[in-house]
């Protein structure tokens, strides 16, 4: 292998200073010297950034602590709130809800899952939700939080939580993390981009008042522009909108409502769906809907009407398409963030994607002369991540019985991913449901959703059917009233976030 193969880089300039760039400058700064590779951030403020993004799910936990930021510091500096899942109102039908917790529900028995045994026990005519097994979405529904027991005997060892964040704060609070470990910040928008004959590999950012950036590694952070990976490498977008069919967003802030809940709201609407977040200082909400079945200005009436508290301005419209981009790492370019692709933001996932995207660079770090092996790996294991979590999400829509708007007719009757069909095929005709390839949401996630959407299989696991009724009737009355009475013993989210120094 000669030198150059082995060459460090030198400088890595990031295009973009949404949660993406932030992210990756952040992350970045915490492993590598200034002394050895240099980090740039360009950033425009003409431009600005989508400023949203607010919910996020565990893994951010594990980012930040690859970064040694401090929770309590962090929810602070964020207004930040702990979530302990999504609350899904209208969606199998309308008047359903449910919580897809995060974290177990229920306890597997004679290692067989739990959902067997409430099946069975609901077969008997016990019609509790299968939320009331989950320590997460009863803890929620109490309006209560704590940190997990790390015991694991303890019901509280099985909580697991995520933030919401405001995510213009987020994106300051990197910012000054990152500054700190010496990224450079560039202000100004590129218009111009230079790139090597013979590789296409990109050279150098040209700003508008001339001043000129060179790099040998380039991230592009600029969003839903894809300045570097659409405009410049002619990355093509594979389009998923005919399964995952919204494509605007109506968005506003409202005051902040009297307790903080600890989870996410999603309501179900004519064509689409309305969010709500709570952080301390205010509540953020949108509207998610598809163009193709609703105008805007119905859409922001739809919002306004469904808001709890004042707004405090006016509502913001957001385009975008569903999708992911053929390859996300071209020459010497990756795509993060929008510009990579958008799923929209039902399970809260995008954050997560740029984490991984992170995470995968730096686990596949390249030397100065990027091997076309590491960007193929990098591919696959990206747009697999994409695929999977683009099947959950399309399950939200088409496990529907909704029959009330054409929307609802077209997402019940859609064709759909045969990944997905197969999952569904068996958690249908046999109750089974398995987790394949390290994917991000668990067993539990997709049995939540499931039967919180009314998928109930035509069949019981045989060995728990065979149990006596009245004995499965009492573990799970028992594992329930346990859970409860722990809830009733914790303290109340703002108790929480006051007790653990992160109350604004
Ligand atoms: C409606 C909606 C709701 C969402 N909700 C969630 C959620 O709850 N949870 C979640 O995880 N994610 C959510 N997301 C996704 C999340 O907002 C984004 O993944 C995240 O904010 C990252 O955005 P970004 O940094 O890629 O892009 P942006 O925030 O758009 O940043 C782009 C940056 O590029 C810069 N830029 C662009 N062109 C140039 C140029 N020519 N020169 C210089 N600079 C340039 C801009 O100035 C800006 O700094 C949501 C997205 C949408 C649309």
């Amino acid at each position: 292998m000669s030198d150059t193969q082995h060459a460090p880089l030198k400088h890595i300039v990031i295009l973009g200073g949404g949660s993406a760039g932030w992210m990756a400058a952040a992350a970045l700064s915490s492993l590598l010297s200034p002394d050895v590779t240099r980090i740039t951030l360009i950033e425009s403020d003409q431009i600005g950034t989508v400023g949203v993004g607010e919910a996020t799910i565990p893994d951010m936990i594990n980012f930040n602590r690859m970064l040694g930021i401090n929770e309590a510091e962090f929810l602070k500096a964020t207004n930040g709130t702990f979530k302990l899942g999504i609350e899904f109102k209208d969606w199998g039908k309308l008047g359903d809800s449910y919580i897809h917790p995060f974290g177990s529900i229920g306890v597997d028995m004679q290692g067989i899952d739990f959902h067997h045994y409430w099946l069975h026990n609901r077969s008997s005519g016990n019609s509790a939700p299968l939320q009331n097994y989950s320590m997460c979405a009863v803890a929620a529904e109490n309006g209560k939080f704590t940190l997990p027991d790390p015991n694991p005997r303890s019901p509280l060892s099985h909580l697991r939580y995520a933030y919401h964040i405001d995510a213009t704060a987020y994106a300051r609070y990197l910012r000054n993390y990152a500054e700190k470990r010496g990224v450079t910040r560039v202000e100004g928008k590129v218009t111009r981009v230079d790139q090597q004959n013979e590789t296409g590999d990109i050279t150098t950012l040209t700003l508008e008042n001339g001043q000129t950036i060179t790099g040998d590694f380039f991230f592009d952070c600029t969003g839903f522009r894809s300045l570097l990976t659409e405009k410049i490498l002619d990355v093509p977008f594979e389009d998923w909108s005919h399964w995952l069919p919204c494509d605007s967003a109506q968005t506003v802030a409202t005051e902040r409502v009297g307790s903080l809940i600890p989870y996410t709201k999603a309501t179900a609407k004519t064509a689409g769906w309305q969010w709500r977040i709570p952080t301390q200082h205010r509540t953020g909400n949108g509207h998610i809907y598809s163009s193709k079945f609703m105008d805007d200005a119905e859409a922001k009436d739809i919002l306004m009407a469904g808001l709890d508290t004042q707004p405090l301005s006016e509502p913001r419209k957001i385009s975008f398409k569903t999708g992911c981009r053929e390859t996300l790492w071209n020459k010497n370019c990756i795509a993060l963030g929008l510009s990579a692709g958008f799923l929209e933001p039902l399970e809260s996932t995008s954050l997560f994607l740029i984490q991984q995207g992170i995470s995968r660079f730096i686990s596949l770090f390249p030397s100065a002369d990027v091997s076309d092996v590491v960007r193929t790996e990098y591919d696959k294991q990206m747009r697999k991540e994409f695929h999977q979590v683009r099947d959950f999400i399309i399950l939200h829509y088409v496990a529907t019985e909704r029959d009330d708007s054409p929307f609802w007719n077209y997402c019940r009757t859609m064709d759909i991913p045969e990944s997905l069909k197969s999952k569904m095929d068996l958690f249908d005709k046999a109750g089974r449901i398995f987790r394949y390839d390290d994917e991000l949401f668990s067993k539990e996630s997709w049995i939540a959703v499931f039967l919180g959407q009314n998928i109930i299989p035509d069949v019981t696991d045989p060995i728990v059917s065979s149990l006596p009724k009245a004995q499965v009737d009492h573990s799970l009355k028992s594992m329930s009233g346990a859970m409860q009475q722990v809830a009733q013993n914790m303290p109340t989210h703002e108790e929480f976030l006051q007790r653990y120094g992160a109350a604004v």
